[in-house]
């Protein structure tokens, strides 16, 4: 009886720390995965939730704070952060919990929109765009002004890889920023 109870209690202690042992492990898949400024998900996460070709009816954006470097220069570098954070709120509160926000680097923030048409896309890219500027915090007395230029690719045909569709996005963004910043360009030609 003495052993049994002995195996029992090896097995439990061996259950217990393996449980625990599972969850540490989740942690640091989640901390791995993590932007650990904005609490989104970091640019490793991004391109390991894209599906490899993106379908029909769904929709990828690039976005890119305007002037940010003045920001940093004007304000100082917590005041920036502080912008980084805001933003990142402000956007996901805009998008469902299916959609992928993510922290590029620097002040690049992905969207995905895996199940959205064309002009539902392109509404939703112009509420990100107003949600961001409508974002208020000021520094030395003085509002800090935010606003987001936004690319955004609808996949329209089929067969692109994320990364054909990712650079299709970037074109739309360079040109959004060259039109004047603080607006989406769309596009549905993927990049080849
Ligand atoms: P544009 O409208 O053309 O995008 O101009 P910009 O000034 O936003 O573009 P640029 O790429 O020249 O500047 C990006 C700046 O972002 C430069 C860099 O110092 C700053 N930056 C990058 N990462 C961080 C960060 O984590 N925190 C802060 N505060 N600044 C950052
Ligand atoms: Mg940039
Ligand atoms: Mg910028």
């Amino acid at each position: 009886a003495f052993s049994v109870q002995m195996f029992c209690h090896f097995g439990v202690a061996l259950m217990v720390s393996s449980l625990s042992n599972e969850r540490a492990e989740v942690r640091l898949e989640k901390v791995a995965q993590t932007d650990t400024l904005t609490g989104v998900g970091n640019r490793r996460w991004a391109m390991s939730m894209l599906p490899a070709r993106l379908p029909v009816g769904s929709a990828i954006a690039q976005l890119d704070l305007d002037h940010f470097k003045h920001i940093n220069d004007r304000f100082g570098h917590a005041a920036g952060d502080r912008v980084l954070v805001a933003t990142a709120d402000a956007l996901r509160h805009q998008l469902r919990d299916s959609d992928l926000l993510a922290r590029m680097g620097g002040e690049e923030f992905l969207v995905y929109l895996p199940d959205a048409s064309a002009s539902a896309a392109s509404a939703i890219a112009q509420r990100l765009c107003g949600a961001v500027q409508h974002i208020r915090l000021s520094e030395l007395g003085e509002d800090i002004p935010v606003t987001v230029s936004i690319g955004l690719a609808c996949v329209t045909s089929a067969g692109g890889t994320w990364a054909d569709w990712l650079a299709a996005a970037d074109r739309a963004l360079y040109d959004a920023k060259r039109a004047g910043r603080n607006r989406v360009v769309t596009t549905h030609e993927r990049a080849t």
